[in-house]
C-alpha cells in the first residue's frame, strides 16, 4: 500500500469576503522512498494542500471533504469528533513519522534556545531515548547535514549560524526521529543561489540514505528537476498535470506546464531573453472560474474551456493531465 493516499481533498478558508477555495478536489499517492515535487505559482494551493495533510492549517482553514491515509491510518480531520483530539493526534504524528522543513529557518527555530535543546527535544518527547543518547544522535545528525565542529556548534544559538547553516539545522531536526515522510516547503527560497544548490544536494543525499519519502513544494520547476521522481503541477487549487520527471520535462501536455518550463533558466544558455514569464495572474479562488482554471491566461483556450471543467486524461502510466486539448469531445475553435 502507498505511504500517503490523498483522495478528493478540498480545503477552504473562511474570510470576511467569503470562502476561499484553496484546494479543490485534489488526489494523489506517494510511495515510501519516493520524492514528489509539487510545483505552482503562489496562490496555486500547493502549500495549503500540504498544511491540510500535516494538520497545520491556519485557524480559518477547514478541510471540507476528502480522505487522507498515511502509513495505513486514516488521518483525515473528519475522523475526529473534536478538533483538540485531531490536533493532539497530529502533533504525535508530526513528531514521529512526518516532518516538515519550512521556507525560513528563523521562523521555525526558537531564537532563545540552544541548537542542542531544539535537536534533542523531539527525541526526548517522542522516543524512550535518554538525554545522553539523544545528544549523541544530535551530534551525528549535525555531522550528517555538514555542520563543522558539531561538539562546539551544538552549544550555540541559531543567530550564530548563517542562513544556509540554519536550514541544515532545521533539516537535522526534521530527521531526528527517522520520519517516513518529509515535507519541504520552498526550503531553498530564503537562501542565496550557491547555498540553495548545496541544500538541495544535501536533501538528495539524505533521501537516498534514509528511504524517507519527500514532498518538495516549490514555485520553481528547476528546483525539482534533479531531486524528484514525480512532479505534480498545481494551478487554481487543482493538480492540472502529474507525471514522472521525464513526462513533465520532455513530454508536457498542459499549457501551464509548458509555460513553467519556459520560465526555467538553462545554465548552458546565457541568453536571458529566452525566459518567458506567463502573462496574466492566477484566478481568484473566492470565485473560481466555472471551466478550466487556466482559461484566462491560456493561448490555446477554446470555447469549451470557459464553461466546462476539463476531465483528467491518462496519457501514459502515471502521466495524467486535465486539459480539453486532450479530450476528443472538445470542439477546437
Ligand atoms: Fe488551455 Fe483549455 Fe487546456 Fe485550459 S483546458 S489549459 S484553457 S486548452
Amino acid at each position: 500500500m502507498a505511504l500517503l493516499v490523498v483522495n478528493d481533498l478540498r480545503t477552504e478558508f473562511k474570510t470576511d469576503s467569503g470562502r476561499v477555495q484553496a484546494v479543490r478536489n485534489v488526489s494523489f499517492q506517494l510511495e515510501q522512498g519516493e520524492a514528489l515535487g509539487v510545483v505552482g505559482e503562489s496562490g496555486s494551493g500547493k502549500s495549503q494542500m500540504m498544511y491540510s495533510i500535516i494538520g497545520l492549517l491556519a485557524e480559518n482553514g477547514i478541510v471540507e471533504s476528502g480522505k487522507i491515509l498515511f502509513d495505513g491510518k486514516d488521518i483525515s480531520p473528519s475522523q475526529f469528533a473534536k478538533k483538540k483530539e485531531y490536533d493532539e493526534f497530529m502533533r504525535e504524528i508530526r513528531g514521529n513519522s512526518m516532518a516538515m522543513i519550512f521556507q525560513d529557518p528563523m521562523t521555525f527555530l526558537n531564537p532563545v534556545l540552544k541548537v542542542e535543546t531544539q535537536l534533542i527535544e523531539p527525541m526526548l518527547n517522542h522516543t524512550d531515548m535518554t538525554k545522553e543518547q539523544a545528544r549523541e544522535k544530535a551530534l551525528d545528525l549535525l555531522r550528517k547535514v555538514g555542520i563543522p565542529s558539531p561538539e562546539k556548534r551544538i552549544t550555540q544559538y541559531p543567530f550564530e549560524f548563517s542562513g544556509g547553516m540554519r536550514q541544515r539545522i532545521v533539516i537535522a531536526i526534521a530527521l531526528a526521529n527517522n520520519p517516513k515522510l518529509i515535507i519541504a516547503d520552498e526550503p531553498t527560497t530564503a537562501l542565496d543561489v550557491t547555498i540553495q544548490a548545496q541544500v538541495l544536494e544535501l536533501i538528495d543525499d539524505l533521501k537516498r540514505e534514509s528511504n524517507s519519502a519527500i514532498i518538495m513544494i516549490t514555485h520553481d520547476l528547476g528546483v525539482v528537476a534533479k531531486l524528484c521522481d514525480r512532479i505534480a503541477i498545481m494551478y487554481g487549487g487543482k493538480i492540472v498535470e502529474i507525471g514522472t520527471d521525464k513526462d513533465i520535462f520532455y513530454n508536457p501536455k498542459h499549457p501551464y506546464t509548458e509555460g513553467l518550463l519556459r520560465c526555467i533558466s538553462n545554465p548552458e544558455d546565457d541568453d536571458e531573453k529566452s525566459l518567458t514569464p506567463i502573462a496574466g495572474s492566477p484566478p481568484d479562488l473566492l470565485n473560481p472560474p466555472k471551466g478550466c482554471p487556466f482559461v484566462d491566461r491560456c493561448e490555446k483556450a477554446m470555447r469549451v474551456c470557459k464553461d466546462y471543467e476539463p476531465e483528467v486524461t491518462d496519457i501514459s502510466k502515471g502521466h495524467q493531465c486535465a486539459c480539453w486539448l486532450l479530450d476528443r469531445r472538445a470542439v477546437k475553435q
